[in-house]
């Protein structure tokens, strides 16, 4: 399957990686946004939030008991910061392969869209 995230999940391209284990991998953006910005990919292909369901929902557990431990270690936890999960085209979503942004480091703007 030709998707970049898989890639980088299998080691077949390069990333910055600052955890791993048997089910996730977080990375940081090639492109950040800001101080910390951070990639929360489960190393199995899920396309989008639209295939999320009770098969496989337990995997966003894990990012979501993942992400403060991140933000911890990050140093940004007291500070606050941004979990966002693009979809699709009008959610602006450009790599196909399930993933949730941190964003921290800065006073991030309030503007969603
Ligand atoms: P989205 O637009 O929500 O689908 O987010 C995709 C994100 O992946 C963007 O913020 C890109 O900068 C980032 N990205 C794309 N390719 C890579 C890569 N090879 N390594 C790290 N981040 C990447
Ligand atoms: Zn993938």
């Amino acid at each position: 399957m030709d998707c970049i995230f898989c890639k980088i999940a299998n080691k077949e391209i390069p990333s910055d990686i600052i955890y791993e284990d048997e089910s996730l991998l977080v990375f940081k953006d090639i492109n950040p946004l800001a101080p910390v910005h951070l990639l929360v990919v489960p190393k199995v292909h899920i396309n989008s939030l639209n295939d999320i369901s009770e098969s496989n929902s337990s995997i966003v557990s894990k990012i979501f008991e993942l992400i403060p431990q991140i933000a911890k270690e990050m140093k940004i936890n007291e500070t606050g910061y941004r979990v966002i999960s693009n979809c699709g085209k009008d959610g602006d979503q450009t790599v196909e392969h399930l993933h949730y942004h941190i964003l921290g480091g800065r006073k991030l703007d309030s503007s969603l869209g």
